[in-house]
């Protein structure tokens, strides 16, 4: 059996407000096991909306739709769901039962307009909605099943639960099937990368393997269906394993876990403090680590230098200041081991790099930036970055990509 969602409502379509339902239905739909393979929103439009259902109908087993159920003359899902099952609306007893023993609880006086929710294809069965005025209602068509909820989140979510799911749960006889997934975290790799060392275990349709690209990190998510708990754990086990062979150095976490959380937890295992001096980054390094549980603890001391170089020379640091290349890989080290000293941390970490407008991954010019990470033994472990610039993208990969450089120098991964 398969799902689909059609969100309704001019406001989603032009993004004035964001389609939190179609989540909260998805999750529902997952937590019992039904295959969802599409969602589509449609504008307040009868005619549109039975369009978008006619072809939903050629693909899918159940359809659920949300908002448009209101009382006002924009909102015409009944009319819509109407027109795609060739059916005519009809007043529905049970439903104007329904509204009106809403506005009686209320002591409210029940208007023309609200009397007009209870119009709905004929045949339709009424869900009954004890939280709002809109029912919603279920219209079997040859074979299919379409299910229409309010928008308003806290009905629809009401509804889901109470009715649409025991419901769904019955037709589907699939017992307690369990849907588990599994994130694991990457960062300063590419999507493609990844796609590219996975692309055969992205093609597993149990559990299946998927990729959600972010700004400088992307998350392979691991979905496996089963009877049981332990067999969903048992499949994404073995799948997480055979990733890990493939990536396994560029996952840094799982879950919801961040970058500098699992670096600062790893200083902090360590007993280890870090000072880092940074430039195109603007602080956002130290800011990150200093804003994880462990990171007070372990962030020695942070500085920021861009074109004033006056605190670099009272730190001892004669740095070349001709042309456009400010620093160099060596002086990036040299600062690093120099701060370290100065601080008395166990590493240092000097991002230095360039912070032209015109630069980054979407400017002119690339840009660059040099990482050097320098440890008690005087050891300086350096990167250089093809990345640069100022704007937020740009930076959040240098940061990113130093981040994940001390953490492969605490955990003694290779350097790429
Ligand atoms: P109403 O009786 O309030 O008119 P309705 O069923 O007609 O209910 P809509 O008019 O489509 O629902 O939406 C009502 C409100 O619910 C919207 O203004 C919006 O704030 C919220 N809403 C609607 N659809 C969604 C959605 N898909 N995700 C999140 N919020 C939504
Ligand atoms: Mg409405």
């Amino acid at each position: 059996m398969q799902a689909e969602i059609v969100s309704i409502g001019t406001e989603l379509l032009l993004g004035e407000i964001v389609d939190t339902n179609a989540a909260f239905i998805a999750r529902q739909l997952a937590s019992i096991g039904l295959n969802l393979f599409f969602k589509t929103t449609v504008g307040d439009n009868a005619e549109r909306i039975a369009y978008v259902l006619r072809q939903a109908m050629e693909r899918s087993d159940v359809i659920i739709t949300t908002g448009g159920l209101g009382p006002t003359v924009d909102d015409v899902t009944r009319e819509g769901v109407a027109l795609a099952v060739g059916r005519p609306l009809r007043e529905s007893k049970e439903a104007l039962r329904h509204i009106e023993a809403f506005f009686k609880r209320r002591g409210r006086h029940l208007s023309e307009n609200n009397r007009r929710q209870a119009r709905i294809p004929e045949g339709a069965t009424v869900i009954p909605n004890p939280v709002g005025t809109a029912p919603g209602f279920i219209v079997e068509h040859e074979g299919r099943l379409i299910i229409s909820l309010p928008g308003v989140p806290r009905e629809m979510e009401h509804l889901m639960r109470t009715s649409v799911i025991p419901f769904l749960r019955e037709r589907l006889h699939t017992g307690e099937t369990v849907i588990k997934s599994k994130v694991l975290r990457t960062c300063a790799i590419g999507e493609s990368s990844i796609d590219e060392r996975i692309a055969d275990l992205m093609r597993s349709s149990n559990p299946t393997v998927g990729l959600a690209a972010h700004v400088g990190q992307t998350d392979i998510r691991i979905t496996a269906k089963a009877h049981s708990q332990a067999e969903a754990d048992r499949l994404i086990a073995d799948m997480e394993a055979r990733v890990r062979a493939r990536v396994g150095e560029y996952i840094y976490g799982t879950g919801q876990e961040t970058l500098e959380e699992v670096v600062a937890r790893l200083l902090a295992q360590r007993n280890a403090r870090v000072s880092i001096i940074e430039s195109n980054t603007e602080g956002n390094v130290a800011r990150r680590l200093k804003g994880t549980p462990a990171g007070p603890d372990v962030v020695s001391a942070d500085m920021v230098v861009l074109d004033d170089l006056s605190g670099l020379r009272a730190l001892g640091l004669e740095m070349a200041t001709a042309g456009d290349h400010i620093f160099s890989v060596e002086e990036t080290a040299e600062l690093a081991k120099t701060w370290r000293q100065k601080t008395g941390a166990t590493y240092g970490l000097a991002v230095l790099g360039s912070h032209g407008e015109k630069e980054g991954l979407y400017g002119e010019r690339p840009g660059y930036t040099y990482i050097a990470i320098a440890d008690e033994t005087g050891h300086v472990t350096r990167r250089a970055l093809n990345i640069g610039g100022s704007d937020p993208l740009s930076r959040t990969w240098v940061e990113n990509h130093a981040l994940d450089l001390l953490r492969r120098v605490l955990l003694g991964l290779p350097i790429p």
